[in-house]
């Protein structure tokens, strides 16, 4: 897809997005969190299985897609807790540079950061595994080179 196409489709998606936001259809718990139930909206943020997102008055909130839902529920709270990394360093990648890092393997920092944030509250050994379920779903390189990063560091742990 040309870059002209690629930034006309983000605009659109986040369009429908701004249209949406004020609702959405299901909720969601993943262990103590609330987590919003919509896959249009996922998509329409330039992203896969889940977003954190910072509303207009706000609240952060976590939105994932159906796929999201078929995953087991230790990648689900991995993913939470990536997210809540997300929140916590107050990242604010737009997702149209977050899905051009993706499409070329290159892993951006603040993944790295929330990925240590969420591997310091469930084990950086399970954080991996979860990677490693991330990936039979949505098979990108970047996650390859997540995992490869959280194993240098569990690594360094062990020595
Ligand atoms: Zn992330």
């Amino acid at each position: 897809m040309s870059m002209v196409s690629n930034i006309v489709k983000y605009y659109k998606a986040a369009y429908e997005v701004r249209s949406r936001i004020l609702w959405f259809p299901n909720i969601i718990a993943v262990g103590e969190w609330i987590v919003y139930h919509d896959s249009i909206t996922v998509m329409g943020l330039g992203c896969q299985i889940a977003s954190a997102m910072t509303m207009p008055d706000g609240r952060e909130i976590i939105i994932v897609d159906d796929t999201f839902l078929t995953m087991s529920k230790e990648t689900q709270i991995a993913i939470v807790c990536h997210e809540l990394g997300h929140f916590h360093y107050k990242h604010r990648e737009r997702p149209f540079i977050r899905s051009l890092k993706m499409t070329f393997g290159i892993v951006s920092q603040n993944e790295i950061e929330a990925d240590t944030y969420a591997a310091n509250i469930i084990g950086v050994d399970n954080m991996i595994r979860a990677l490693h379920e991330l990936y039979t779903f949505a098979k990108q390189r970047e996650i390859k080179q997540r995992i490869k990063i959280l194993q240098n560091r569990s690594e360094s742990y062990n020595e």
